[in-house]
This record gives C-alpha cells, structure tokens and sequence, in this order.
C-alpha cells in the first residue's frame, strides 16, 4: 500500500457549519467493504458524481468517503456564491472569443440548475436565493474594472442592472462602494447546509462515510483504500480531493493548493441593525479579484472573505490570526457604524488552481477518474464536472464535456513555484487597495 502524502487537517471554525448547531453522529467506515464505484471527498465533485453514479447505475453500489465531517471541507467554508459566469469574465479579452465563453456560461449554469432541481426535490434546506450577486466597485480602478465587464456582459448577450452609489447605499446601509452591477443568475446560500443536505438526501445505492481519512491506497483494479478503522476494494474510483488529489500521486506539481479566507461577525443586536439600516441580505463580489466578498445575512450576522495564502496544505489553519486581523480592517471600512461588532468564527479552506486555468474531469489511470480544480468557483463547475465524470464513467458524455477534460499546465519547480505565487498573490492584494 501507498500511504497518502496530503491529507486535509480543518478545525471547528467553519462559521456556516458551527451556527447550524450540533449535528447527528458521523457514520464512519468500519470493517472490510466492497463497492461498484468509490468516490472519494464530499465536496461539489464528489457529492455529484456518487449521486449521478448511482442514478445511472441503480443496482450498483456506491461509497462515498469523507476525511472529515460534512461540511467542514472548502466546501462547506466557500461563500456561499453558485456562480453561473465563468470567473475570469473580468479578465481583460474574456469576451474576445464569445462562442467558448457563451459555452462556459452554459456549463456554470448545468450545474446550478441540476443543483435547484436537487434542492428542490428534496426539500433541502440551504437558504436557497436565486437573487444574483452584486459586483461593487470602492474605487476608480474597480469603476473601471467593472465597466470593462459590463462590456464583456454585453458581447456575450448577458442581462445586468446597474446601481449608483445612492442605490448601493440605500441596500448596503455603508457609503463605501461607489457602483455596482447586479448580475442575476447565480444563487446564494448557506454551503454547509447545501453540502449536508446533499450527503444526506443520497439514491438509496449510496453510502456516505465521515470522519473516514483514507490514509493509504493501491490502485489495481481493484483498487483498496485504508481508513483507520476499515478498507474498501473497488473496481471503479473516483477521486474528487481538489487540493489533496496529490496526495494520491496524481497532477503532481500541476496543482496550485491555495486557502482563501472567511470571517462571520456575531449576530448584530436590534440596535446595531437599526444602526446600519439597509436590506436584511445581500451578496457582494468585490470588483478586483482581489478584493473582499461580503454577504450581510438574514440572521443578522455579516461575512467578509479575502486573501490567497500559499497552502502547504497539511496545517490549513495556520496563520488564521493574521488573516481575521486584515479581515477585521476591510469590515471596519466599510461598517464604521458598527465599532462593536466582532467576529465570532474565522477561518481557511484549501483551493487548487492550475496555471493554465484548466480542469480535471476524466480518467487518470486504469479503473482510477478524478475530477478537481475548478479555478474557485467549485459550486457550480464541481458540480457539473462531477456529474458529467460519471455520465462519461457510463459511456454518455455530454456535448459540453469537452470544455471540462483539461490538462493542467506544470508549475516550476519548488521553491520557485512558492515565492511565484507567493508574490502573486501580494501584487494582487496590492492593486486591489482599497477594494480589500
Ligand atoms: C473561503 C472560501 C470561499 C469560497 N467561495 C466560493 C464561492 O462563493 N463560490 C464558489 O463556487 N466557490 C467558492 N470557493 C471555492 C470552493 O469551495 C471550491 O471550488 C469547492 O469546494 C471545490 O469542490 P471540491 O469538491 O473539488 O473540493 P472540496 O470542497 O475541497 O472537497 C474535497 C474533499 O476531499 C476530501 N478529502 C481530501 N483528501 C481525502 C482523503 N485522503 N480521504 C478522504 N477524503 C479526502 C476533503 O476533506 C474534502 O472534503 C471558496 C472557497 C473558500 C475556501
């Protein structure tokens, strides 16, 4: 057997998953198994394709492994944001090649309308917003930004409102962004509970196991994975570990591993509330990449998310104190009105990026499919990439398959690569200035 080189190692700071309260015990994996398919790590990927496994293939059976608890995975600890744009539709030539973008747009938004039909089949309580996102710009550089998207909008045929700062003021309760553009299409809502409740509302053919790290692997077929207090023989794998797909000897040196942030304030008092004034919920993207995502939400507490920390990936949480400290200067410029709102949960979550910008969505050796590194926005692009995985894994490969089934680019070699996107990741925080 092969021992796993990189395993996730979270703590309990997740706030999305802590302010739901305790959860059931987890099933953990136990004894000796046997399974069809194995998936291994319920976030966005591997949650869509053990359930689409398991539809297509009703008399099989299916196990899915988690490391750690639901929801406590990058997951669970995103923004909440189910994007239906590609990403880089700020990017400078995004709308240059319009018919890959308008694909792209397709593809985001497979996977947000596969995972409404989900949510709402099956009840699934998520906080569920189809209300779009705002896009605010606090700067001239992010006014600038933001008009160069507008025109990408406009070559690619999408529909946008836009807000001037009086409008933004009067929905956000601060003075601090001077424009927005309200995008429409992508949903927001709490991704712990999207997760949980995704895990949990699994085709009968499927079994989930928590808290279950798979420390060691041989690939075969049959391929056995080793937990700590089981093993499970397959002849069918997929492994949808994002940052820690490494570990299993896959992609290495392609992936780029990255955490990015997340705060959550306490809930604020009636008279704080009353202090801000503004709508109850809202969704904010910063205007630079690089600046500060907030959502103000219904239960009156308020999240920030910034910065990308190059991530060994084995301590995720390290340097966390850092990170809320610049966390809590982006919330006091832009809430001055709230000098005594703390935040009450911190936290990271690991990302794999490739330089190139491309994808894992196929097969990775004999028996062994892996689908990771979705450039950030896993909602919608994990969601869709898994479920296409396992539709491919059954001979039925949807048209847009082919926008998934990347190759990322080598990255140099360490240290080199470290200090690159290292001081990438400083020249961004940079530009975006006040945007942070
Ligand atoms: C703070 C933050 C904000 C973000 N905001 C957004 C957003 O608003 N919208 C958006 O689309 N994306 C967002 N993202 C990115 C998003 O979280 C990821 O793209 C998405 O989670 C990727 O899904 P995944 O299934 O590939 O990976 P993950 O969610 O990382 O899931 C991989 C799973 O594999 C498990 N695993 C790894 N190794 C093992 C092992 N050895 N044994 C068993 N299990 C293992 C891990 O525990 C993990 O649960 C954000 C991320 C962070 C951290």
């Amino acid at each position: 057997m092969t021992s796993v080189t990189i395993t996730p190692a979270y703590d309990r700071q997740n706030g999305w998953l802590e302010i739901l309260g305790p959860q059931p015990d987890a099933v953990v994996l136990t004894g000796d198994l046997e399974a069809d398919h194995v998936v291994i790590g319920a976030g966005y990927g591997g949650l869509a394709a053990a359930r689409r496994l398991a539809e297509l293939d009703p008399s099989a059976s299916v196990v899915l492994i988690e490391a750690d608890r639901l929801g406590n995975n990058a997951a669970g600890r995103c923004s909440g944001f189910i994007i239906d744009h590609a990403h880089n539709i700020r990017a400078k030539g995004f709308a240059d090649d319009t018919d890959n973008a308008k694909r792209q747009i397709a593809l985001n938004r497979a996977g947000v309308d596969w995972l409404d039909e989900i949510v709402h089949q099956q009840g699934i309580e998520c906080d569920w917003r189809r209300e779009g996102k705002i896009h605010a710009a606090a700067s001239e550089k992010g006014e600038a930004t933001l008009a160069g998207f507008a025109e990408s909008l406009d070559a690619v045929d999408e529909d946008y409102h836009l807000y001037d700062a009086a409008e933004l003021e009067r929905r956000f309760g601060t003075s601090f962004y001077r424009s927005g553009l309200h995008a429409p299409h992508s949903v927001i809502v709490n991704p712990a509970s999207l997760v949980i409740g995704l895990a949990s509302t699994m085709p009968e053919n499927v079994q989930v196991f928590e808290s279950s790290m798979v420390t060691d692997f041989e690939f075969g077929p049959p391929h056995t994975l080793r937990t700590a207090q089981g093993t499970v023989r397959t002849p069918s794998l997929v492994i949808a570990a994002n940052g820690f797909g490494e570990g299993f000897g896959l992609f290495k040196n392609s992936l780029i591993p990255l955490i990015t942030w997340g705060s959550m304030t306490r809930p604020m008092t009636a008279a704080e509330v009353a202090e801000l004034g503004g709508e109850d919920n809202y969704a904010i993207i910063p205007a630079h990449p690089a600046g500060t995502t907030v959502r103000r939400r219904p239960d009156n507490r308020i999240l920030i998310r910034n910065q990308y920390t190059f991530s060994r990936r084995s301590n995720i949480t390290r340097g966390v104190e850092a990170v809320k400290r610049v966390h809590e200067t982006s919330f006091r410029n832009r809430y001055p009105m709230l000098p005594d709102v703390e935040f009450e949960y911190s936290w990271g979550g690991a990302l794999a990026l490739s330089r190139n910008g491309e994808g894992v969505c196929g097969k990775v050796a004999d028996g062994v499919w892996a689908t990771m590194a979705y450039q950030g926005t896993g909602m919608a692009k994990g969601t869709i990439s898994g479920k296409y995985l396992a539709e491919h894994m059954m001979g039925d490969d949807d048209p847009l398959m082919g926008l998934l089934a990347g190759s990322p680019s080598r990255n140099f070699p360490d240290p080199f690569n470290q200090w690159g996107v290292r001081m990438n990741s400083r020249w961004r925080r940079w530009q975006a200035g006040v945007e942070e």
